[in-house]
């Protein structure tokens, strides 16, 4: 199998890292990839071509014989590169252009959550040209709101205000001043809702699902959860918050409907499904939907893979609708990724530092996101650089070694936070 993988993050690293250890592969080119890509066993980068000129990349893949396309990121999916390949007799690992509604339009993932009674907040929509109408709306709702620019912000697009003022304040700026551009021109306005948050990555061929342990991810730049939203400083799993009898009912009332909605509709769903969900007093409720693997919850779920699971089989067979016919196993134990991102980040930051990697425990793996080689060296170049990941039989032991390998990297403004997991171990952990 030739696999062609779009992306350049550590969520790609971490895929071809797994990918590459199937004995079905030949080769994946991962466009346009990163240091750490180039690095892996029978993987090598397309660096002169642009990830987004599907033309250009269904060319590629027909003159090199690609077999299967793994697109990484969310942009490629909502634009529709899947039918490109599709068209001329390529698998994709991944969903259509409708299906990928799901994530790139809240407003009609909302809807259909509530076609199918799938638990998720009150919400109502407004277009933008709806504002005076929006402001009635939370003047009059009785509860706090959440205001949400409908479509793709980069993971920027949630305001949630402190007040009533505050809130028609976050809706003039989303209508009016389009401040998040056009993903604002329509706005869910969502029910505040309460509890712990957890991201559950379900893996489906339209028909069947397999759940993947439930990982929580850290989403601000500070320790304690201080400071601006980042794409994600650290993640782990699993979740012990997400006990057996939560995921049973997030599967029977959530991803079933989920799955089996959307092919009823018309829109069957292949890929990997990342929802997200409060934990609430009254149960799970959906707060969004992505339509591919998270960053960085994908690197601590590829090493928690058993050693038994071959990627590259489990991708073709969802692809082909199959996917019950491969097995997929996790090791007991837990799984922990420490981002280590530039100073400035998620702000402006330097580029071009060197990077050094002293002794690194033999449970981690350390997966590239922003770096590029310059001549023998290894540079920074992103904001996330390096998504140090480790694997042991406790969350304190996988913590420890995670913990190591971050103080034996080191680079020029080398920034990150230390208290990765503390939810899980501030909790009673069984
Ligand atoms: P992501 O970066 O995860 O893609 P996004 O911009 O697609 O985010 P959501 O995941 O819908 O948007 O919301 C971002 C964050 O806002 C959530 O992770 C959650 O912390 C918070 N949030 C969203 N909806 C609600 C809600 N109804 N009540 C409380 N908090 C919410």
């Amino acid at each position: 199998v030739r696999v062609l993988l779009l992306g350049s993050g550590g969520r790609e690293h971490a895929l071809a890292w797994k990918l590459s250890k199937s004995p079905l592969l030949n080769h994946i080119y991962v466009c346009p990839g990163n240091a750490g890509t180039s690095q892996e066993a029978k993987t090598s980068n397309i660096e002169d071509i642009s990830p987004s000129d599907f033309p250009k990349l269904v060319e590629f893949a027909v003159k090199h014989e690609v077999t299967l396309v793994v697109p990484g990121p969310e942009q490629p999916l909502v634009d529709g590169v899947g039918s490109f390949f599709r068209k001329v007799g390529i698998p994709v690992f991944g969903p259509s252009a409708l299906a990928a509604r799901m994530e790139g339009s809240k407003a009609f993932a909302k809807d259909f959550m509530h076609r199918h009674n799938i638990p998720t907040a009150k919400y109502k929509t407004f277009h933008s040209s709806e504002v005076n109408s929006a402001i009635e709306y939370v003047k009059t709702c009785g509860h706090q709101v959440v205001l949400k620019a409908s479509g793709l912000a980069g993971g920027k697009g949630v305001l949630i205000p402190q007040s009533t003022e505050e809130a028609i304040e976050g809706l003039k700026e989303i209508m009016v001043a389009n401040v998040f551009g056009s993903a604002g021109s329509e706005v869910v306005i969502e029910e505040l809702l309460i509890g712990p948050e957890i991201s559950v990555l379900a893996i489906s061929d339209g028909y069947s699902i397999v759940t993947l342990p439930a990982a929580q991810d850290h989403k601000r730049i500070g320790e304690g959860d201080t400071g601006p939203n980042t794409g994600g400083m650290g993640a782990y799993a699993p979740a012990p918050i997400a006990t057996p009898e939560i995921m049973k009912r997030i599967e029977k009332e959530v991803l079933r409907p989920t799955i089996d909605g959307m092919r009823k509709e018309g829109f069957p769903f292949v890929g990997t499904l990342f929802t997200g969900f409060m934990l609430t007093s009254s149960g799970p409720k959906t707060l969004e939907y992505n339509v591919r693997f998270g960053d960085p919850e994908t690197e601590a779920l590829m090493v928690l893979l058993d050693h038994s699971v071959d990627l590259v089989a489990l991708f073709l067979a969802c692809a082909e609708h199959r996917l019950d016919s491969v097995p997929i196993k996790f090791q007991d134990g837990f799984a922990v990724t420490v981002i280590l991102a530039s100073k400035g980040y998620p702000g402006s930051y330097p580029k071009g530092q060197r990077i050094t990697f002293g002794d690194i425990p033999s449970n981690v793996v350390i997966f590239h996101a922003g770096t590029r080689q310059n001549g023998d060296d290894i540079v920074t170049a992103g904001g996330r650089v390096l998504a140090v990941t480790s694997c042991a039989p406790t969350l304190e032991a996988a913590l420890e070694s995670a913990y190591k390998a971050v103080d034996a990297v080191d680079f020029e403004g080398k920034i990150f936070r230390r208290d990765i997991a503390h939810r899980a171990l501030s909790a009673h952990l069984p």
